[in-house]
């Protein structure tokens, strides 16, 4: 059968210098409907039964969620743990909403470049630019045969049109293509996110096991999901015909959205929480001898824990300590697999209350425990504005680290919040950086802070007023020990 493979590609206007516009109108493309009946068609009932969901649920996160994994059979299965989901999004400030769903009726990747989703509810607008980034960086194109039928996107929408009413969207079909793509994609949609775009990943859980058996999969499912584990997620899916278990067809049938979303998950070092289990056995309408499981997880950016700060700090105060009297790097294997993920991260060393060195990296180079090792040894010896720390000092100095999350651009200056946020300042080749601890410890208003933070830079103090500045601003765990 010969597959035609439609490709939209959306051209910019084009604005002549004289600023008259030369618009070409194109009719706005608008992907309809196609999954009405897993959801109520009528535009009442539809928002009734979603915000009859919504309000049987309850909010367990307590900070703002980067993910959610949501499963999409019809409302009367899964409508319970959708609403899980998107309870814990609810009354925040989103934007945009980057969905990854299954193509259950073709085989490849998608992304959707139309101009709006219609639902019973109303439309919900694509992010084109945000599209077509996605799009560019991984070759992706828009395959209708892929979308036009497909309900695992579609099925979310009542809830977001319902808490967003002008959210818009990414959607985005992941199909069965390879890890370095799955990869790729990932780093692409982390590309474009900011503070406000959640993205979901839409899966159900096992298919068509007994109940028992499904309880017991699904559940060791959820443990892959909660250790971010996606090649123990390939794996057993490749061994799901030799597993012997009766009636099951895939264990995640979103194995693919499912990967991408925990790649993301760990290069925003967001982690997950479980928030609902069951399967279709559970609810007034199926059957249990072949069930569907459902799970919802939120993933939020959680801290380091005591214990992990405390390692971090006793690596730190050894690497100095060894390195200083003898020239050494100790040897270490953290015990938390945290400590191993890539972050940016500064030391500080302090002497009767005056700084004593100060050095860090900006950008997840490094794993994380490697990054604060190394710049330990950076500000003990290798910080020009002062003497290498000598082994006399070594019981004065006080260390404190901050790890850092990935800086991310601000439109202007006037959006950089004090004491809360660290600042990159990029203007005219040179680059200069301040903590967030910094601007409160001196007393700095903003415009005083950038006057600094400008002449670190080796540039006049109005430097930061330039058009060409550009400001990235990250937050920062601080933590230290006497
Ligand atoms: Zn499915």
């Amino acid at each position: 059968m010969k597959r035609l493979i439609f490709i939209a590609i959306l051209f910019f206007l084009a604005i002549s210098c004289e600023g008259v516009k030369q618009e070409e109108v194109k009719p706005m493309r608008i992907r309809k409907p196609a999954a009405i009946g897993f959801y109520p068609g009528g535009k009442e009932a539809c928002e009734e039964m979603v915000r009859g969901l919504l309000s049987g649920a309850k909010k367990v996160v307590n900070k703002k969620p980067k993910i959610l994994i949501v499963p999409h059979a019809g409302y009367i299965y899964s409508g319970k743990a959708q609403a899980e989901a998107f309870k814990q999004i609810e009354g925040e400030d989103y934007d945009t909403a980057i969905i990854l769903g299954v193509p259950h009726h073709w085989p490849a990747s998608s992304i959707s470049l139309s101009d709006a989703y219609e639902i019973p509810l109303g439309t919900l607008s694509v992010d084109k630019e945000k599209a077509e980034k996605i799009a560019k960086a991984c070759e992706l194109s828009e395959i209708t045969e892929a979308d036009a039928p497909e309900h695992s996107i579609e099925v979310q929408l009542p809830f977001l049109k319902v808490l967003f009413q002008d959210i818009k969207i990414v959607p985005i079909l992941v199909g069965r293509v390879d890890m370095d793509e799955f990869a790729g994609l990932a780093s692409a949609i982390k590309a474009v996110m900011d503070d406000k775009t959640i993205v979901i990943v839409s899966t159900d859980l096992s298919h068509y096991p007994e109940y028992e058996s499904a309880n017991k999969v699904d559940r060791e499912t959820i443990s892959f999901l909660l250790n971010l584990d996606e090649i123990g997620l390939v794996q057993r899916e490749m061994d799901v015909y030799s597993s012997k278990i009766p009636g099951l067809s895939t264990y995640l049938c979103g194995l693919s959205p499912t990967i991408v979303g925990l790649k993301v998950a760990k290069l925003t070092r967001a982690r997950p929480k479980t928030l609902i289990y069951y399967n279709s056995g559970d609810t007034p309408y199926g059957k249990r001898d072949g069930v569907v499981g459902y799970a919802s997880l939120a993933f939020t950016k959680e801290g380091l824990t005591n214990e992990e700060k405390e390692e971090l700090l006793k690596m730190a105060k050894d690497t100095v300590e060894l390195f200083v009297k003898e020239g050494k790097v100790p040897e270490v294997s953290p015990k938390s697999m945290r400590l191993t993920e890539p972050s940016g991260v500064f030391v500080t060393l302090e002497k009767d209350g005056n700084l004593r060195g100060c050095i860090g990296y900006i950008w997840p180079i490094k794993p994380l425990y490697q990054a604060v090792m190394e710049n330990a040894i950076n500000a003990a010896v290798k910080d020009y504005r002062f003497p290498p720390v000598t082994s006399s000092e070594l019981s004065d100095i006080k260390i404190e680290i901050s790890v850092l999350s990935e800086p991310e651009k601000v439109g202007t200056w006037t959006d950089i919040v004090l004491g809360r946020d660290g600042i990159v300042l990029n203007v005219a080749g040179r680059q200069s950086v301040f903590l967030p601890q910094v601007a409160p410890e001196q007393g700095w208003t903003l415009p005083e802070t950038l006057m600094y933070l400008s002449i670190k830079a080796g540039l006049d103090k109005d430097a930061y007023k330039r058009k060409d500045a550009v400001f990235e601003v990250f937050q920062a765990e601080v933590f230290s020990k006497e």
